[in-house]
C-alpha cells in the first residue's frame, strides 16, 4: 500500500518508522528537514509539501501537533486533501478535533476520499515499540482497509473502533482529561499527606491499597515519587492544547464541568511556572511547591 506521513515528531517519526519497516510504500513530509532527514535515511522517499506527499498514496496519516495544523495540511492553500485521490483514506491520527474533524469529513466527501480519526495513547515509548493504543471513529469498512496500517503502529488488542467520525477524537480527549484530574487529585492528596507529618511511603502503599487507587496513583505518579522525573515525553504545551479541547468538547455537548475547567486551569498555571516544554506531570510539582514538600518514596 502507497502510504503517505505528514508530522514526524515525536510521535510521528517512530510511527512512520514501523511503516517502513513492515514494507509499506512510504512517502513523508514535516518542515523540520532533520526529522524528514531520519526517516529518509530509514528508508521512506521525501516529500516537498504535504500535497506532494498526498499525490498518489492510498492513506494519507497526519500526526501534527493541533487542530490549526491539521487544518492547514489537510484544507489550508495547497492542502493535501485536494491531492488525494477519490477511494484513498485521509487518517488524521493527531489529537484534534471533532470540528476540524467534521470539516474534514465534509471537504473529503465532496471529493470521495474517506476519512478515519484515530488518535493514540501510550507516549513516545509506545510509539518507538510500535504498542500504541489507537482510538478510531469513521465508517466501519474504511477502518477495516486501514487496520493492517494500525496493526503495525499500535497493539493489535488495543486498536478500538469506536463510532463514526469523530468518536476517535472524543474518546482521547476524554481518556486525558481524566488522567489529568487524576494528576491535578492525587498532588493535592500526596502534598496534604507529607505536609501533615504523614511518611509518604506508609501513605502511598495505603492508598495504593484502598479503594482510592488508580493506576496513575500505583504507576504513573512512581517518575515523580522515585525519580523527580515529571515526564518530559509530552509537554505541558501539548497537556494544555489537550484539556482546552476537553473543555470545548464539554461545551458542545452542554455539560456544565466546573471540576474540568479547574483542572485545565491548574495546568496551565503549571506551564506558566515551569515552562511549555516541562514535563506532563507538572501539576504535582505545583503541588509540591505550594507545600513546600519534596515527594519521593524512600525517604521518610
Ligand atoms: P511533536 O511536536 O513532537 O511533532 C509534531 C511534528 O509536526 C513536528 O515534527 C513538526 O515539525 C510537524 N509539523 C507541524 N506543522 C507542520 C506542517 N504544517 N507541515 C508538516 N509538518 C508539520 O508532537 P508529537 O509529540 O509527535 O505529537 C503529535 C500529536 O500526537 C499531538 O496531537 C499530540 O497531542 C499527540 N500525542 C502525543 C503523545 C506524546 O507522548 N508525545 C502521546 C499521544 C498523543
Amino acid at each position: 500500500m502507497r502510504v503517505g506521513f505528514v508530522g514526524l515528531g515525536n510521535m510521528g517519526g517512530p510511527m512512520c518508522g514501523h511503516l517502513v519497516s513492515a514494507g509499506f510504500d512510504v512517502t513523508a513530509f514535516d518542515l523540520d528537514d532533520a526529522a524528514l532527514a531520519r526517516l529518509v535515511e530509514a528508508g521512506a522517499r521525501a516529500a516537498g509539501s504535504a500535497a506532494d506527499c498526498a499525490h498518489g498514496a492510498e492513506a494519507l496519516i497526519t500526526m501534527l501537533p493541533a487542530p490549526p495544523h491539521v487544518e492547514q495540511v489537510l484544507l489550508g492553500e495547497g492542502g493535501a486533501l485536494a491531492a488525494l485521490e477519490p477511494g484513498s483514506i485521509a487518517i488524521d491520527m493527531s489529537t484534534s478535533s471533532t470540528a476540524v474533524g467534521a470539516r474534514v469529513v465534509a471537504a473529503a466527501r465532496s471529493r470521495g476520499v474517506d476519512v478515519l480519526d484515530a488518535p493514540v495513547a501510550g507516549q513516545s515509548i509506545g510509539a518507538q515499540a510500535g504498542m500504541l493504543a489507537i482510538y478510531v471513529g469513521g465508517d466501519e469498512a474504511v477502518f477495516a482497509r486501514a487496520r493492517p496500517l494500525f496493526e503495525v503502529m499500535g497493539d493489535p488488542e488495543r486498536i478500538f473502533h469506536l463510532g463514526s467520525n469523530g468518536a476517535g477524537y472524543t474518546v482521547k480527549l476524554l481518556l486525558n482529561l481524566l488522567w489529568f484530574i487524576q494528576s491535578v487529585a492525587v498532588g493535592e492528596v500526596l502534598s496534604v499527606g507529607a505536609r501533615a507529618g504523614m511518611s509518604l511511603d506508609k501513605l502511598h502503599a495505603a492508598l495504593v491499597g484502598s479503594p482510592a487507587n488508580s493506576v496513575f496513583l500505583e504507576r504513573d505518579v512512581r517518575m515523580v515519587l522515585d525519580d523527580g522525573d515529571y515526564d518530559e515525553a509530552f509537554p505541558m504545551r501539548l497537556v494544555t492544547k489537550d484539556l482546552g479541547l476537553a473543555v470545548d468538547l464539554a461545551r458542545d455537548a452542554g455539560v456544565p464541568v466546573e471540576l474540568t475547567g479547574l483542572v485545565e486551569q491548574i495546568h496551565r498555571r503549571a506551564r506558566a511556572q515551569y515552562g511549555d516544554d516541562a514535563g506532563q506531570i507538572s501539576a504535582v510539582r505545583l503541588y509540591e511547591d505550594l507545600a513546600g514538600v519534596t515527594l519521593r518514596l524512600g525517604e521518610t
